[in-house]
């Protein structure tokens, strides 16, 4: 039933991360193995310096997300003693091999190197994260390519759950370069009316009272309260904030034995920038884990193979 017929029954319903991710996933392997049957194998490079632990724990699921979907994938691991010279060394290498469609240098870099010099020394085309501000450029213009992975896949959620973006007002709070300002463009360019909050907001309830869409990017756990949510709203957490604080976990999740017992054995669990207290009186939420952070992922392998195709395929179509 598409959204336009959708009548609020007063019931939320929880918009499921992991399902769509799994869609997304299974349609871009398909792509990739019609690619490869055509002679290009979707290939991603990935930069990941020294030894952060999640970030080699985010590495190690892009890299088994492109195994499982016939992307070839490469590390690179240079020491934390990397200058900004060699990591544009590498890049420009990268840059230069055809076999290497999309490149990832994986954030944070140490702090001694410039990090703005090297994500911006990465080919647009290459550029599957969609940090560079060609790319923000094009997005800002309405024309194709490749978009930040997280808010791309607020995007598909959106879509794929049937919530009409044309004329909602949409209230996304938080304008981080990576999350925040591309989501506004992306809600604009599907003709919502967009509100941008952030931390210099004056009274910000006053507008996500008035959200139809409410999508929430700020790093602050339980930030959104059930008080300044309109009833029926759509409600996107990209949050996600590790608590360890006993009483917090019992504020945000009073009668919720799997959390209680998950913080019990792990000592910590996660929340995002909504209380989930909010999501009974929304119309539909991504849950937080298995909402939005579920996307991400499955978004890189589709810019993967999408830079794949804008680059390999129309090169070898100009060629014939
Ligand atoms: P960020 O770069 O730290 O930006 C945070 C933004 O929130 C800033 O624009 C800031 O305003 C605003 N803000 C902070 N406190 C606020 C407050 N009290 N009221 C209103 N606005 C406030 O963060 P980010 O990288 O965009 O990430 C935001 C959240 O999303 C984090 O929890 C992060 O872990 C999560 N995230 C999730 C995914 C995913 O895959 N699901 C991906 C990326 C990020 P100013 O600009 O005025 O400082």
């Amino acid at each position: 039933m598409s959204e336009q017929a959708r009548v609020w029954d007063g019931v939320p319903r929880l918009l499921d991360g992991v399902r769509i991710a799994a869609e997304i996933k299974a349609e871009v392997g398909a792509e990739a193995r019609a690619l490869k049957a055509a002679g290009v194998t979707p290939g991603l490079a990935v930069v990941l310096v020294g030894h952060v632990a999640a970030s080699e724990i985010y590495v190690r699921s892009k890299v088994k997300a492109c195994a499982e979907l016939g992307i070839y994938s490469e590390t690179h691991t240079p020491p934390e003693s990397v200058t900004t010279e060699d990591l544009l060394t590498l890049v420009a290498e990268l840059n230069a091999r055809d076999q290497v469609d999309g490149i990832l240098v994986q954030l944070p870099l140490p702090a001694h190197v410039d990090t703005r010099r090297v994500l911006e020394s990465v080919l647009p085309a290459k550029d599957v994260d969609g940090f560079h501000p060609v790319n923000a450029g094009l997005l800002q213009a309405g024309r194709p390519g490749l978009k930040p992975c997280t808010p791309a896949g607020v995007m598909e959620i959106l879509r794929r759950s049937g919530i009409r973006t044309e004329g909602a007002h949409s209230v996304i709070l938080g304008r981080s370069d990576i999350v925040g300002k591309p989501m506004a463009m992306l809600l604009l360019n599907a003709h919502a009316t967009v509100t941008v909050c952030h931390s210099r907001t004056v009274d910000i309830a006053r507008y996500t009272r008035d959200a139809d869409i409410l999508v929430a990017a700020i790093g602050r756990a339980g930030f959104v309260t059930a008080e300044m949510v309109k009833p029926g709203a759509t409600l996107i957490d990209v949050g996600i904030n590790r608590i360890t604080d006993a009483a917090e976990v019992k504020r945000f999740f009073p009668s919720d034995a799997k959390r209680a017992k998950q913080f019990e054995e792990r000592g910590s669990t996660l929340v995002g920038d909504i209380d989930p207290a909010a999501f009974a009186v929304s119309g539909a939420y991504t849950p937080v884990p298995g909402g939005v952070g579920a996307l991400t992922i499955a978004m890189l392998m589709h810019n993967t193979v999408a830079a794949a195709k804008a680059r390999r395929i129309s090169d070898q179509a100009a060629g014939a």
